[in-house]
């Protein structure tokens, strides 16, 4: 059994390849054709049949991927666009290829955020949360802050050995423990600047005010403007 994570050349996004036997599931492969080529070399190289494609979230750069790997079960190639062969409802496991992959519903940096755990090969992924090289890019401040509330309780107590955010390198329990501690006390600090703020003009500043929890890539530093304005609407609509 083996799991290996690959890193894109875009904002360290990560792919995962978890394989058992003759059979291999992958999660959010990408990003560039190249780096999907490479994902797809290594199969070839295991010589494994990938039964299925996962994806932690339908951002771009978690799915535009897919193309390249058809589920051979499927009946389906199509060289292309992503596509979603099958969806579920996170929550439940689900026996995928060789493994049993426990879901995990993570709204708040989009509604369809899923965790995806393997307890045999002690592995969880987490999409776009706990990443040391990004903070909270939010579509809802309060679903995040309890995404974040969930993920500080999992990782307290029943913590996994490997913990894969979809950006930045991997962590353990222990490592990721503090990156959601501070990605929650920074929603908060947000949360109680809006607030504090009697019209939405002086909310906004005060928003704008709050410090991120760490630096992003230059390119995605907007997204705590983008942070504040999700706090604003949810305030005053
Ligand atoms: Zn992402």
């Amino acid at each position: 059994m083996l799991v290996e994570r690959f890193e894109s050349a875009l904002w360290e996004t990560s792919s995962l390849l978890l394989a058992a036997g003759s059979e291999a599931v992958l999660i959010d492969p990408g990003v560039a054709a190249d780096e999907v080529a490479r994902i797809a070399a290594r199969v070839r190289e295991l010589d494994v049949r990938i039964t299925h494609v996962l994806a932690t979230h339908a951002d771009w750069d978690h799915v535009c991927g897919i193309a390249a790997f058809p589920v051979a079960a499927s009946g389906i190639d199509i060289a292309g666009e992503p596509r979603v062969d099958r969806t579920f409802a996170a929550g439940a496991a689900l026996q995928l290829g060789p493994f049993l992959v426990e879901t995990l519903a993570l709204p708040g940096h989009t509604p369809d955020g899923t965790a995806f755990r393997v307890r045999e090969l002690d592995v969880l992924a987490v999409g776009d949360h706990l990443s040391t090289v990004e903070f909270p890019f939010v579509t809802s401040t309060a679903a995040y802050r309890g995404t974040l509330a969930a993920l500080i309780d999992l990782l307290r107590r029943d913590p996994p050995a490997r913990v894969v955010p979809g950006h930045g390198p991997e962590l353990t329990a222990a490592e990721a423990l503090p990156v959601a501690e501070a990605d929650l006390g920074y929603l908060w600090e947000l949360h109680d600047a809006v607030t504090a703020g009697a019209t939405q003009d002086e909310a906004r500043a005060a928003g704008l005010a709050v410090d991120v929890p760490r630096p992003a890539a230059e390119d995605l530093a907007e997204a705590h403007a983008a942070n504040v304005e999700a706090a604003l609407s949810e305030r005053f609509g």
